[in-house]
């Protein structure tokens, strides 16, 4: 697709406008400027929406999508629009949750991202868990393939975790698959947690020093950060969340400096979004969001591979739904 030198100028500007916020200089949101303009265009052409998760990078967040959040509240956000096809950038299971919750619709991914939690336990092993320990209930953290989420009784997110584990009838609640996740919601409440093994490989490489090291150098700091951590980096932070729960946090706390310990895309998304607010400290990246790059979405959107096409067995689908749904009317009812 060819464009003009002044559609290419205008181009340029927009994508400076958010990106020098994050470091990019002119000459990099010139390389990128014809490849957002044919992706914009193909996907109105193509009745497209763009999801795209926190922790994509900023040329994705601010150049080509529609919409930008969590996995679940994007989902979610798909519903509501009349988009034919749902082009998902984040990784894989996240592409299937929008699946589930919008089965008419077709969803797309750019590339084929695994997860380090996602890929620890498998519909098999759940199973496993539940004949082990068949009067415990299965809460499952929407972390997690389609074909787990089938097999538990619910799920949840990193901010409803503890409200679902309290309105399970059971007394005791396998937990999975987020070991540390588990460790953190322990204290929290009553129940006996039986956890899995799994880890997200970003947030467990956080440890309690960096933490002390940022408060003596920025005493003033506010320090977030993801419950996906280890219990002894929780311990010490001012907030403890997923990222949308940070983000409210930011915005509703009038303290200017931050750090953020969790993955580097939630901190481009504050220096863009909330210019006034000072980040501090270091991220980490997460190698399988990190896959995804602008050439691939141009890809998937021209044409996309068989693979790139989210098809989950109709059983699959119905039984995972089952669980999204027990967790929307735990959360509702509670209101
Ligand atoms: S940040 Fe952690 S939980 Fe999220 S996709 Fe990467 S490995 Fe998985």
């Amino acid at each position: 697709m060819e464009f003009s030198n002044s559609q290419i100028t205008k181009e340029t500007d927009r994508l400076f406008k958010n990106l020098s916020k994050t470091n990019w200089s002119k000459s990099d949101c010139k390389i990128i400027a014809p490849i957002t303009l044919e992706i914009n265009k193909l996907k109105k052409e193509k009745d497209t929406i763009i999801l795209t998760h926190s922790y994509m990078t900023p040329d994705l967040m601010y150049g080509i999508a529609d919409f930008i959040g969590d996995s679940y509240g994007l989902s979610k956000l798909a519903s509501e629009t009349k988009a034919k096809t749902i082009l998902f950038c984040s990784v894989y299971f996240m592409a299937e949750t929008a699946k589930i919750l919008n089965p008419k619709k077709t969803v797309i991914v750019p590339a084929i991202a695994g997860c380090s939690l996602a890929e620890s336990i498998t519909p098999e092993d759940v199973q496993n868990m539940r004949k082990k320990y068949p009067t415990a209930g299965i809460v499952c953290y929407v972390n997690t393939s389609a074909a787990v989420k089938a097999e538990c009784d619910v799920c949840c997110t990193s901010s409803n975790a503890l409200k679902i584990i309290e309105a399970m009838p059971q007394k005791k609640i396998i937990f999975l698959p987020d070991a540390l996740m588990a460790k953190n919601l322990q204290p929290l409440t009553k129940k006996q947690l039986i956890s899995w093994h799994g880890t997200c490989i970003v947030h467990e490489e956080f440890s309690p020093k960096t933490v002390d090291e940022i408060r003596i150098e920025y005493p003033n700091v506010k320090i977030l950060a993801h419950t996906e951590c280890n219990p002894a980096v929780i311990a010490k932070v001012d907030m403890a969340g997923g990222t949308e729960g940070m983000i409210k946090y930011i915005e509703n706390t009038n303290t200017k400096k931050f750090m953020l310990v969790t993955e580097c895309g939630l901190t481009d998304r504050i220096k863009v979004e909330y210019p006034n607010k000072q980040i501090v400290g270091s991220c980490a990246l997460c190698p399988y969001m990190k896959k995804i790059m602008l050439k691939d979405v141009l890809q998937v959107l021209k044409s996309p591979r068989k693979d790139q096409i989210i098809d989950l067995p109709a059983d699959v689908m119905k039984k995972a739904k089952k669980s999204l749904d027990r967790m929307v009317k735990i959360v509702e009812k509670s209101k």
